[in-house]
């Protein structure tokens, strides 16, 4: 049964969720998880959080960056509306890297802090949305991902994490990173979960014209590609345990096979010149008039009123408005922009030849947890190269999951499934298979019943 039918059907205290938001606002001070935590009398139903980049109507919604402090939005997303409207009830805003930018969840005034360990990081940008899930017992997670801020941190904190087919459901009321690579999804604590959700949510949109219904599929295919250049650059203890996760699947039946496709090293080059191109002109529109941040010293001329505007924003932000105009500026675009454009829709044909047979499965990232400290160590580019494994099928449009296979020194590790546009249910079909001899372990249970 998915928690959603069970939590309907448990008879709850009289105080559930006052005390729920109570303990929750308790860890929340050790963990950094939400930015805004409803107050107890607004909740009556299964419980929901919604990434700090989506529009709740008349909450502050920051993204986590301090340029949008103090924006209300006079509207909500499509997201929280389906939401709202099937009797679930809106938790909260969950903390994130500044507007998505990141994969640590570092990126932010108060960085969130992973549940199984507090010195190690919880996974970016959808920081909080994972932490959320991984302590709550009845509650799922509204997140987001371009290049693979879903997949992460649900790996880091040892929860399931969904990102469905590009355009599957509605970015209206997304405060965009890159449109074209933009997708909202889903984290709970078991698949099942995320199917009842997405079922609520999917679908056409008129205020989202990349948003339709489409028919799904749900091929369930018994074989498993694993793509040698992905494989070759992992971590040797994280290698060991995914190959280890390998035979057990195909000692359950699947079938193994390895394929190889060299080019797919030009997908994070592809990958973060598109990002940041689009990402430069979406910050384009702070400036510290219309939204969140207003800065009213009108003495100031020209030049020192937008920089000064503009400096509330993060270095990292900063780096992608300066190296996203850059790769789109008339004299390089074709070298740059353009040609990335191309590696894309090639990506695409050939990983889409290659999905037809069969599932392509790989760890979510080619490296441990890092704890803070370690992560501190990272070049951009260094952190940039972690994606490796999850901008593929983000660059794609392709839908994947993200699920706990194993635990080690006390910490989740996750891996990723990719299918072909369309298949995404048989992707929740296969965790649930997966679920049903493995038990994932969780260190808090707030709100159980
Ligand atoms: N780490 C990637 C980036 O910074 C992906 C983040 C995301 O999916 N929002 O672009």
């Amino acid at each position: 049964m998915n928690s959603i039918d069970e939590f309907a059907q448990k008879s709850k205290k009289e105080n559930y969720y006052s005390s729920t938001i109570e303990e929750l606002s308790k860890l929340n001070k050790k963990l950094n998880a939400f930015n805004f935590i409803s107050s107890s009398n607004t909740l009556n139903g299964f419980l929901f959080s919604v990434k700090d980049n989506l529009c709740v109507k008349g909450v502050e919604t920051t993204a986590s960056s301090k340029i949008l402090k103090g924006y209300l939005p006079p509207f909500d997303s499509t997201v929280t509306e389906r939401l709202n409207k099937n009797g679930l009830s809106f938790l909260g805003k969950t903390n994130m890297d500044e507007f998505g930018f990141g994969s640590f969840g570092v990126n932010t005034e108060t960085p969130a802090k992973n549940p199984f360990n507090d010195k190690y990081v919880s996974g970016g940008s959808s920081s909080g949305a994972a932490i959320a899930t991984s302590i709550m017992r009845y509650h799922i997670a509204i997140a987001e991902s371009t290049g693979g801020s879903i997949s992460t941190p649900a790996a880091f904190c040892g929860v399931v994490g969904f990102t469905p087919t590009y355009g599957a459901i509605s970015r209206y009321g997304l405060i965009d990173y890159a449109n074209s690579l933009d997708k909202i999804g889903i984290m709970a604590r078991k698949s099942e979960d995320i199917t009842y959700i997405f079922n609520k949510i999917k679908g056409q949109d008129n205020y989202d014209t990349t948003c339709i219904s489409n028919n799904f599929t749900k091929e369930n295919k018994k074989k498993i590609i694993l793509i040698d250049q992905l494989i070759e650059g992992l971590d040797p203890e994280i290698e060991k345990e995914f190959m280890n996760f390998v035979v057990k699947l195909s000692e359950k039946g699947y079938i193994i096979e390895h394929k190889k496709l060299p080019f797919i090293d030009k997908a994070i080059p592809s990958y973060y010149i598109i990002a940041m191109a689009e990402a430069s002109t979406n910050l384009a529109r702070y400036t510290g008039f219309k939204y969140g941040f207003k800065n009213n010293d009108f003495s100031q001329n020209y030049n020192e009123f937008f920089t000064n505007s503009r400096d509330m924003l993060g270095p990292e932000a900063k780096r992608r408005i300066v190296l996203g105009t850059f790769v789109r500026s008339a004299s390089v675009k074709d070298q740059y922009y353009s040609k990335a454009l191309k590696v894309r829709t090639l990506l695409i044909n050939e990983l889409s030849k290659l999905l037809k047979d069969g599932f392509i499965l790989s760890p979510v990232m080619p490296i441990k947890t890092p704890t803070f400290e370690d992560a501190k160590k990272l070049s951009p580019l260094e952190v940039y190269k972690t994606d490796i494994l999850t901008i593929p099928p983000n660059l794609c449009g392709f839908p994947h999951i993200s699920f706990p296979y194993s635990y080690s020194n006390g910490m989740p590790l996750g891996a990723q499934l990719v299918t072909s546009h369309w298949n995404d249910y048989a992707l929740m079909e296969f965790v649930s298979e997966w679920e049903s001899s493995f038990n994932y372990n969780f260190k808090y249970n707030i709100g159980a019943l």
